[in-house]
């Protein structure tokens, strides 16, 4: 899978998991996780590149989710069924991919 593609789930798992910690925050949520957390996602924005993080980053603010996985050749965000070149291509996996209807970025699982 390429690199670029494995950064941008992590880091979707670490904003929805950060997210969802926030109530939690409030009534004491561990100072310490919150730092270690906020360490793990400066290393994992530092590896991205630009174009790719600010991508990430607006599509998180459109939709609350930017990188989802195609079921049934189906992007899991919006539902459209992908055109058939996008799913023949052996490349899957291989490059940021992004849904021509709602614009998020797709990957592939087995
Ligand atoms: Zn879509």
């Amino acid at each position: 899978m390429d690199k670029q593609l494995l950064l941008l789930i992590s880091l979707q798992e670490l904003d929805i998991f950060r997210k969802e910690k926030k109530n939690e925050e409030k009534v004491g949520f561990e100072i310490d996780n919150i730092k270690k957390m906020k360490e793990a996602r400066a290393k994992i924005v530092s590896q991205l590149k630009d174009h790719i993080y600010r991508k990430y980053t607006r599509l998180i603010k459109r939709y609350g989710n930017a990188v989802v996985p195609v079921v049934n050749n189906a992007c899991q965000g919006c539902y459209l069924v992908l055109p058939t070149q996008m799913i023949s291509s052996d490349q899957l996996n291989e490059s940021i991919v992004t849904c021509p209807n709602c614009g998020r970025i797709l990957y592939w699982t087995d």
